[in-house]
């Protein structure tokens, strides 16, 4: 995996918190010296330097989202160019296309996704990414079955896409929060301490 620089100011991170995995994503900002702001209403985008969309269930998303009346800001905030990490249900939320069963997604980033992809006795696992030593859990999770011409692919599980980009814009399949390896979230976000950059 590449290292993208390394910031050295603190950044207000927010982790959108309408339903699902939130709290440790805040917990891997806290350590790389950020600070994570829990976004339930439009007018907090305007305050972030970078926005996490975390696992949970993305229909439960798309409908709080939509609920809300977050998704004009949501897009907005997109629109800025400033980093984003997308993760499970979070990408799927992103993707350009969703099957498995098909549902609406903003389409932030061009791949196709298939939701709960993995079969059943796979429902979760944990792995090691192809070339790198990161650590990949993944539940209930999608699997991304193409990429468009703009996004590249970070990391690989099985030959396959887990972690991809375009831009600043990341999304992956497994979940980088449910370790304590914070290198996902430093290679968006950059690092306001020193932390360790490998698992501790
Ligand atoms: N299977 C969930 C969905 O389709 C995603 C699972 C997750 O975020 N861990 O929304």
């Amino acid at each position: 995996m590449t290292k993208d620089a390394d910031s050295v100011t603190k950044r207000r991170i927010g982790v959108l918190a309408l339903q699902g995995g939130f709290e440790a994503h805040e917990r891997r900002l806290t350590e790389l010296g950020h600070e994570p702001l829990r976004v339930r209403y439009a007018a907090q985008f305007s305050e972030l330097d970078g926005l996490i969309l975390p696992g949970g269930e993305s229909t439960t998303h798309l409908k709080l989202i939509a609920l809300e009346g977050l998704g004009p800001a949501l897009e907005a905030f997109v629109a800025t160019r400033k980093p984003v990490l997308a993760t499970c249900a979070g990408l799927i939320l992103s993707a350009k296309t969703v099957t498995g069963p098909a549902q609406a997604s903003f389409g932030f980033l061009d791949v196709a996704v298939r939701r709960n992809a993995w079969g059943r006795q796979l429902d979760s696992f944990e792995a090691v990414a192809d070339d790198s030593d990161v650590p990949l859990t993944f539940i209930r999770a999608p699997r991304i079955e193409s990429v468009g011409p703009g996004v590249e692919v970070v990391l690989r599980y099985h030959g396959e896409p887990v972690l991809v980009r375009s831009g600043v814009f990341f999304g992956a399949t497994f979940h980088p929060e449910l370790t304590t390896d914070v290198r996902v979230h430093r290679q968006v976000f950059g690092g306001a301490l020193n932390a360790a950059t490998s698992a501790r």
